[in-house]
């Protein structure tokens, strides 16, 4: 598959979970420089742009990438102003993306990215997988969760501006889009727009290229709740800054509620105004914090009921441990393990879970320390392999005992032993008590044949193959 076609089916595919409004603002111009080494380099025009696709979509674009070409381990990004200009022959013709815009004059409906509202204004749908309800406050967060939950009981009360901060990954926009959620379903009327800063920005310089302004101060009049993301990308952008300063004026004196996330704390936004810095700091500023271990535990069980799916808990527990930078890692190697579970038909094993999280945590190994030198097998390593994975004790294992329990476990062993390693029967028997090596063809002959005909037995091969790494 070349580069174009395999870009533009990973971005209609990506289209299916995001809607097709990110990918025709965010992708614009974007294209896949090359694929090697289970790398893929993709060129992102912008480095704005590069850096909402990296916050946002990388572990789902990685996903998408390792069906079409699986081994992908890694995605890079490059930012490259040229391709803005260029006619680079990877480029993508993004309308023949397949997206739902007919239905975009339906607001309440699900799966929509985007709607166009009265006077021309558009926010972006609310994912219906962030809700109040479904976001795990733990300890750590109640007092955010609370804020919004008494803004949403009623907007413009006591908390104007709503302010929520914290680093990436830790479920700030979750929040804002549960917020508006949940305003418009006890307020129906209410015209709630969402946005991220990066829209506004643009709002303001389209307005600004057509000499629109005043349009476009009349397009916010009818909001009602207005929530604008990441607005510490308003930084150095004065004429954004001022347009800001305007509508947000005109919104509160009003009575309208104003709702805002950022990366910092409103006094620590380089780069702007103190006029804005301290209007943002009028109502209430809370900060979003990375959960401890027993809400890390909390968000997992919840994620997994999203996913329906069981997950064993010792497996869990795993991933809750090791994985501390952002709630966002958390849930990515979650839906890894999910993936990895349905594509492969095995279970997870805290030997591939680990494998997951440093997979996923391969970006921040410094670099040099990361390709493992290729490991080769033993008759050891296959046999404890088999011992961990049924929990059958080694000694029995090796002998002749003739239990149902230990016969199966042993047959698999042989059969794994012969297919990773190529020993011949005769020296397999000799492991395996010194027994005949008719006994061991006939072993290797059984397993592979339930392989095509028992899913447990496919499995359990699956497993075991994927723990000893030759999977
Ligand atoms: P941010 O905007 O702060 O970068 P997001 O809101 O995008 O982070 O959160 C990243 C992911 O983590 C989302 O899928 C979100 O649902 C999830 N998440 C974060 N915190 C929680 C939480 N406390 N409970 C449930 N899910 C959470
Ligand atoms: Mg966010």
């Amino acid at each position: 598959m070349n580069y174009k076609t395999l870009w533009q089916e990973t971005l209609s595919r990506l289209a299916i979970f995001i809607g097709k409004a990110p990918i025709l603002s965010l992708f614009k111009d974007s294209v896949i420089l090359e694929s090697k080494d289970n790398i893929v380099t993709i060129g992102v025009p912008t480095s704005i742009a590069c850096q909402f696709i990296r916050e946002r979509y990388e572990i789902r674009l990685l996903e998408l990438f390792r069906q079409a070409l699986p081994g992908t381990a890694e995605i890079r990004f490059e930012v490259r102003g040229s391709l803005l200009e260029e006619d680079h022959p990877h480029k993508v013709d993004l309308k023949l993306i397949q997206g739902d815009e007919d239905k975009k004059l339906v607001r309440k409906l699900p799966n929509r990215s985007e709607v166009v509202m009265k006077g021309g204004m558009r926010s972006k749908m609310f994912n219906p997988r962030y809700t109040l309800a479904n976001f795990i406050p733990g300890q750590e967060n109640r007092l955010v969760h609370a804020a919004c939950l008494a803004v949403a009981a009623k907007p413009s009360n006591i908390y104007n501006p709503l302010f929520i901060y914290g680093g990436v990954g830790l479920g700030k926009t979750h929040l804002l889009q549960g917020v508006g959620h949940e305003i418009l379903k006890n307020y129906p009327q209410k015209n709630v727009v969402y946005m991220t800063s990066e829209r506004f920005i643009n709002e303001v310089v389209e307005a600004i290229g057509k000499r629109h302004t005043l349009s476009f101060k009349e397009r916010y009049r009818n909001v009602d709740c207005l929530i604008v993301d990441d607005i510490q990308f308003f930084g150095n952008k004065s004429s954004t800054q001022q347009e800001f300063f305007h509508t947000f004026n005109e919104l509160y004196d009003a009575g309208k509620q104003i709702i805002l996330s950022s990366d910092r704390p409103p006094k620590d936004l380089d780069g702007l105004e103190e006029r804005l810095k301290s209007r943002f700091g009028m109502g209430m500023v809370v900060e979003v914090i990375m959960p401890e271990v027993e809400t890390r535990r909390a968000i997992l069980n919840e994620k997994c009921q999203e996913h329906q799916v069981l997950i064993e808990p010792e497996i869990l527990e795993c991933i809750a441990q090791n994985v501390h930078e952002s709630v966002r890692e958390l849930e990515g190697v979650l839906i890894q393990i999910i993936a990895e579970m349905r594509l492969t038909q095995t279970t997870p094993t805290l030997q591939s879970t680990m494998q997951v999280i440093n997979r996923l945590n391969r970006k921040i190994i410094p670099v040099g320390e990361s390709a493992k030198p290729a490991v080769t097998h033993t008759v050891d390593d296959i046999i404890t392999a088999v011992v961990a994975h049924f929990k059958v004790e080694k000694n029995d294992l090796l002998s002749t005992l003739r239990k149902k329990e230990i016969m199966v476990p042993r047959q698999i062993c042989m059969y794994l032993i012969r297919e990773i390693l190529h020993c011949s029967y005769e020296s397999i028997g000799e492991n395996f008590g010194g027994k005949n090596h008719t006994t061991v063809l006939h072993a290797y002959q059984k397993i592979a044949q339930y392989i095509h005909q028992d899913d447990a037995i496919r499995r359990h091969i699956n497993t075991l193959k994927r723990d000893i790494g030759v999977l």
